[in-house]
């Protein structure tokens, strides 16, 4: 089951309008991990992702969108640079342990998500509908 998210496909979108190329789809899919498929224009973000804070649901599709803006399938340091420049964007400056971020502040050093108050301590498959719940606004994040 696929499920398209309006905010997550504007922070694509945004990304996309910067570079020569085609807009990316962008799927919720229930899966472990997300993938970047820019040859066939999609990628996707693990419902998991999306039932963390709203602000890691855009780091997790800036991610994946930086792997096609860059063609870099790894985390290159030319891809790294890159995801820093568009999480900066966004106002969020990613604290990183390994190739991702352990924590999320803003840009006066608050932090707006971390791993060790993270709902998923390893990512999981979790049931679509939570996320809907969430889609439909009735999500109690402030
Ligand atoms: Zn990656």
């Amino acid at each position: 089951m696929v499920v398209i998210c309006d905010e997550l496909q504007e922070v694509a979108d945004l990304m996309c309008a910067s570079a020569p190329r085609a807009p990316l789809l962008v799927k919720i899919k229930n899966t472990r991990r997300g993938y970047a498929h820019g040859r066939t224009g999609w990628v996707s973000v693990p419902v998991w992702a999306t039932e963390e804070r709203l602000e890691y649901a855009w780091y997790y599709v800036i991610h994946e969108v930086c792997h096609v803006l860059s063609g870099e399938h790894r985390h290159t340091a030319k891809f790294q640079a890159l995801e820093r420049r568009w999480l900066a964007a966004f106002g969020l400056v990613p604290v990183y342990r390994g190739v991702y971020p352990g924590e999320l502040q803003s840009t006066t050093g608050r932090t707006l998500w971390s791993e060790l108050r993270s709902k998923h301590l390893r990512p999981r498959v979790p049931r679509i509908g939570s996320y809907r719940r969430r889609a439909a606004g009735q999500n109690e994040r402030s």
